[in-house]
């Protein structure tokens, strides 16, 4: 199996789009992840994975917390602004939870502390203990299918 058919197998799997987020010596950076996803209720814990190249890693290590924005379908701009898609300096201003910078207007916000870290090949995955949370819930979130952002066609459930 090569490196093509694994990412494209992989890209079947439909997935929100996220910014992650950190501060790390008064510096907020950004990053566009859809690796995220929820792993216990009790406690409430978080998990994303973040690749070795990637200039969070150190930052996330540094400051020992993130915040995951989960984008609204109107958001794809940001998205590829933090995935280094748009190759742009633009000033983003952003909102605060739990003291941790979140993106304002997204979907939903999740600050989290990181309670344990775990290197996975070339990737390390950062559990979270989610210390807030909040829900705008005013649109649809973004939507990454087969390595292109789509959106919600109707929320309506599959009978
Ligand atoms: P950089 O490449 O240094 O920064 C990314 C961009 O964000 C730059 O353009 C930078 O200018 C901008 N930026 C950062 N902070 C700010 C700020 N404060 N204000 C304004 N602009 C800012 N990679 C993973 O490791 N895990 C994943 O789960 C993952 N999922 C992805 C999902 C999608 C849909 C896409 C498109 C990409 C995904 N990536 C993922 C790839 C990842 O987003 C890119 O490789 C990214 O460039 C790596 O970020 P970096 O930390 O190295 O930061």
């Amino acid at each position: 199996m090569d490196d093509r058919q694994f990412r494209f197998a992989m890209g079947q799997f439909a997935t929100g789009v996220n910014v992650i987020t950190t501060e790390a010596d008064g510096n907020i950076h950004g990053m566009t992840a859809n690796a995220f996803m929820s792993v216990s209720l009790n406690p409430k814990l978080v998990v994303i994975s973040v690749g070795e190249q990637a200039s969070m890693l150190e930052k996330i290590r540094k400051s020992k917390k993130y915040a995951v924005s989960i984008l609204s379908q109107d958001q794809k701009e940001l998205s590829m602004l933090f995935a280094g898609q748009i190759k742009e300096d633009r000033d983003v201003s952003f909102d605060r939870l739990a003291g941790l910078p979140v993106i304002e207007g997204a979907h939903t916000q999740v600050s989290c502390e990181v309670v344990n870290e775990h290197v996975e090949g070339d990737h390390t995955l950062f559990i979270g203990k989610v210390i807030d949370l909040k829900l705008q819930d005013c649109s649809d979130p973004l939507l990454f299918y087969k390595g292109q952002y789509c959106c919600m066609k109707a929320s309506e459930e599959v009978m």
